[in-house]
């Protein structure tokens, strides 16, 4: 059968099953996987067994609920496609807490089908793709009797709660999980709805300040004037992590960041953003960041520095006249490739020591990192679906980047050494993390089909 007749032999499967689809997607909606709570410990069970249940019955094999040492995850695989390429998928099945209850218009965990929208928690972030997946994998099988590239999947249960067990899983199952590339689905579209393919996702190093002065609080009228005071220390060191043009004052903090190409920088100028709502949008009557970069570039192309936490001394209503013991900070940087969280660590920890004044010990201390992902907009995978976005949507997909860290992403990357797309379909106004979640129908059906087309052309097109 020629592609494209397949193709629509596939489009007619889907308009038909569209209700059965539906009521599936509804079902794995009412359970409240979410992971983070131990009280839904039996829930995040009971969603990872109902995932496994459809991976069955769409005709995957070596369906598994594996245990992890925390919530489970979810391997299939389907293995017959012979010389094709292998892609392992993922995606999660767990969501985040619900608070505050009092702003969703109906319970979270009681789908609703409104304006062409589904609402629920966990709607879009991240049911909706596996969903997909499998009913991309259900509808080639029903037709096909088989898929036309071999597929491992890879279904998380702790996605939302830091995928704590994940990397050693990987880790251990390494020749489970070989492959030519990771599809990662959790992302989404751009402002309006355009279509757009993620290629960027920063990384992250956190870390504490501590500095400490005199053993105890003192009285700082008897001692002001006498000792360095640990809070305007720590003042000091904050004040000078960033020059006057936004730039971070950090020796060598810069040496690995990997410069925006000319493709790089066109695309991101070609993107519906406008500064001035954005800055509506927060509040603010002024953006600030490094200088030499627009706006698009500073939050998803170049690394950062931000204070996210400080504290020190008397902080309660009213007067207390001391000279505090001590000062804290948490900090953070967002990372870009091919920056190296240790190595950035230790950049601003000598830094930080070698500013510090005297009178105060400083130390700092490394509390988590993430490394940072970029996949090429030129490799083929990504080339590919471009092609089967624009032929489903009807738009050429934007190539977008994410502030943000998807850990997952960059562990497929840096543990099993695969390259990543990122490719998921949620709306720019899908209330991911907040109160009434949704995820608009049309999406999930373009997804599907989009889903269902890429794995043909990734075979035609993708080198073992
Ligand atoms: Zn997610």
């Amino acid at each position: 059968m020629p592609a494209t007749e397949a193709i629509n032999v596939l489009d007619a499967y889907l308009d038909r099953t569209r209700d059965q689809r539906l009521t599936d997607y509804v079902e794995v909606l009412r359970i409240p996987s979410i992971s983070t709570l131990p009280e839904h410990s039996n829930d995040c069970r009971r969603a990872a067994e109902f995932v496994a249940g459809r991976a069955r019955a769409a005709g995957l094999e070596h369906v598994e609920i594996a245990d992890t040492g925390g919530h489970p995850v979810v391997y299939a695989d389907w293995l017959h496609a012979g010389d094709a390429p292998t892609i392992l998928v993922y995606g999660h099945y767990d969501v985040q807490p619900v608070d505050p209850l009092g702003l969703w218009v109906k319970p979270p965990f009681d789908p609703r089908v409104e304006h062409g929208r589904i609402y629920a928690r966990g709607a879009a972030d991240d049911k909706s793709h596996v969903m997909m997946h499998i009913q991309a994998a259900e509808a080639w099988m029903a037709t096909r009797g088989s898929l036309p590239i071999n597929l491992r999947y890879v279904f998380e249960g702790e996605e939302e709660s830091g995928s704590a067990h994940l990397d050693a899983w990987l880790e251990a199952n390494r020749a489970k999980l070989s492959a030519n590339l990771a599809v990662v689905s959790d992302t989404g579209f751009f402002n309006g709805n355009l279509p757009a393919i993620t290629v960027g996702l920063r990384g992250i190093m956190f870390a504490q300040i501590d500095v400490a002065g005199p053993d105890i609080d003192v009285h700082s009228g008897t001692f002001g004037g006498t000792l360095r005071n640990p809070a305007t220390a720590l003042a000091h060191v904050i004040a000078g992590l960033h020059d006057a043009e936004g730039r971070i004052a950090v020796a060598g903090f810069y040496d690995d960041v990997r410069p925006l190409t000319r493709l790089e920088r066109a695309e991101m100028a070609r993107l519906p953003f406008s500064d001035a709502e954005y800055m509506a949008g927060l509040g603010v009557d002024a953006l600030w960041g490094e200088g030499g970069y627009t706006t698009l570039e500073r939050r998803w192309a170049r690394p950062t520095l931000d204070v996210n936490g400080i504290w020190s001394g008397f902080t309660g209503v009213g007067a207390k006249t001391i000279i505090p013991a001590q000062a804290h900070a948490k900090i953070s940087c967002r990372l870009v490739p091919d920056q190296e969280p240790g190595r950035i660590f230790r950049a601003i920890r000598d830094h930080v020591l070698r500013v510090a004044p005297p009178g105060v010990r400083v130390d700092l201390t490394l509390i988590h990192g993430g490394r940072p992902l970029l996949t090429s907009i030129d490799h083929p995978a990504v080339r590919v679906a471009a092609t089967c976005l624009r032929e489903v949507f009807g738009d050429e997909p934007l190539y977008i980047r994410e502030g943000g860290s998807i850990p997952v992403a960059a562990s497929f990357d840096s543990v099993l050494g695969l390259p990543v797309v990122l490719l998921g379909f949620t709306p720019p106004d899908d209330n991911e993390h907040a109160p009434n979640e949704s995820m608009r129908l049309d999406n999930y059906e373009g997804g599907l089909r989009t889903v269902v087309r890429y794995w043909e052309a990734l075979a035609a097109s993708l080198v073992r």
